[in-house]
């Protein structure tokens, strides 16, 4: 079996992470509105999200010294580990002692922020595999041929109905965590729903049951 996770509020309250940016930031006069309308500029410009040229700008406009910038920011990354869900690390360390189960986890490789994130939360070590999308996360056809015993667990419904569409064996786990940005954003093909990744494991337990 594959069970294939996304990070982004999944595992990773990136929420709180952003409001500890831009809290941080704030000690430099950047009020937030300023560092949300720089960050969607620059996402709008690329297409996904570089931390270097929105320090720039940020620096530049505020007449800021950029390295302090960097500095503060590589701090709150650095502390990525304290932004896991309280329930990820469990998981993760229960799914690794699944026999024959590969994990994967899904991430945006051209964002290096992204790569930061996962590398500082210290959740590398639980995956046998990172995969690099690089449009869409409809890469992991790239994986295997055979999907009957995929299983994917993502906050994002829009996703999982993009990904059944095209592969319809796959099981879909929506992880619908409380106050989450995409908890209203609807799933019509999901598998099953889940506000925690304690309930996703039970559902990955009753499929691992109903195979054999
Ligand atoms: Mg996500």
């Amino acid at each position: 079996m594959k069970i294939i996770l996304d990070f982004d509020y999944t595992l990773f309250n990136a929420q709180d992470f952003k409001q500890a940016l831009r809290d941080r930031f704030s000690l430099f006069g950047i009020s937030s509105e300023q560092f949300d309308d720089s960050y969607f500029t620059i996402k709008q410009q690329l297409g996904y999200y570089n931390y270097n040229k929105h320090l720039k700008m940020l620096a530049q406009n505020n007449k800021i010294n950029e390295n302090d910038l960097i500095l503060s920011f590589q701090e709150i990354v650095d502390s990525a580990r304290e932004f896991l869900y309280p329930d990820s690390l469990f998981f993760l360390k229960t799914i690794k002692n699944i026999p024959d189960a590969f994990i994967y986890l899904l991430t945006f490789g051209q964002d290096k922020l992204q790569q930061s994130k996962i590398e500082a939360s210290g959740i590398k070590k639980y995956f046998d595999k990172i995969i690099d999308t690089t449009n869409s996360k409809m890469d992991l056809l790239k994986i295997d041929r055979n999907v009957s015993d995929i299983v994917i667990i993502n906050d994002r419904g829009k996703e999982i109905d993009e990904i059944k569409q095209q592969l319809p064996p796959v099981k879909a786990i929506w992880l619908r965590r409380p106050y989450s940005l995409y908890f209203n954003e609807g799933c019509r093909q999901k598998d099953f729903e889940a506000s925690t990744l304690s309930e996703a494991l039970s559902f990955i337990k009753t499929f691992i049951n109903n195979k054999d």
